[in-house]
């Protein structure tokens, strides 16, 4: 049976995007093809910090938690060999599934899911404009909210490379860390989006970074 590199399993609430507030449950899955600056999680592809899980270890762990919605998330939780086999079986327990992925990475397996499981995965992509980047073209489809990462180098053209898909998926500018002038560069941003592209974006800092928790 495929093993997993399992970072860290754990109940909380969704603190970013679109979702925040529901009670989730997250899976950190090891490993990452980026290197953003920023990161808040580089133990997460550090090669030393995982336990190697069944999917059936797995889908016990997050039966200890009521929580109907599960958080994949990494590191890049895409790049997982045999994620597919994850996706599946926890959606055939009955979960709702979030993807938190940058957007890179799909393979032909995790596309097969998409297409049969689509209406239970809800996909966040998070861009690093600051890396050599660029969202995979076919994920896009798929993709349920856009969330960009307001930091020093994030430019307004950045967000504008994928403004088709602005009218009917949720634009999320997170300042960085919750920093004060982070906070203040988003606001700007979302002004600017709003002014001169009649781009409507909302500003969602990380709610359980204010709250103390993980
Ligand atoms: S993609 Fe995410 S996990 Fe990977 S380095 Fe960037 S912020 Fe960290």
């Amino acid at each position: 049976m495929e093993k997993f590199n399992v970072v860290e399993i754990f109940p909380s609430i969704e603190g970013e995007g679109s979702l925040i507030g529901y009670p989730v449950t997250f899976i950190r899955l090891e490993g990452c093809n980026l290197r953003c600056e920023w990161c808040d999680t580089p133990y997460s592809y550090d090669g030393k910090t995982f336990s190697k899980l069944t999917s059936d270890e797995i889908i016990s762990e997050l039966k200890r938690y009521p929580n109907r919605k599960v958080c994949l998330t990494g590191g890049e939780p895409l790049i997982c060999e045999n994620v597919d086999k994850l996706m599946t079986e926890i959606i055939k327990e009955g979960y709702s599934l979030i993807i938190e992925t940058n957007g890179t990475v799909l393979t032909e397996e995790v596309k097969n899911v998409l297409r049969e499981f689509g209406e239970s995965i809800y996909i966040v992509v998070s861009p690093k404009p600051d890396s050599f980047y660029f969202i995979n073209k076919e994920l896009i489809p798929s993709v349920d909210e856009f969330k960009f990462i307001v930091d020093e180098t994030l430019r307004i053209k950045d967000i504008l490379m994928y403004q088709i898909y602005y009218t009917e998926k949720p634009l999320i500018l997170q300042p960085e860390s919750n920093r004060k002038d982070m906070i203040d560069k988003a606001l700007k941003l979302q002004r600017e989006l709003l002014e001169k592209h009649s781009i409507e974006a909302r500003v969602i800092p990380q709610v359980h970074k204010y709250m103390g928790i993980m």
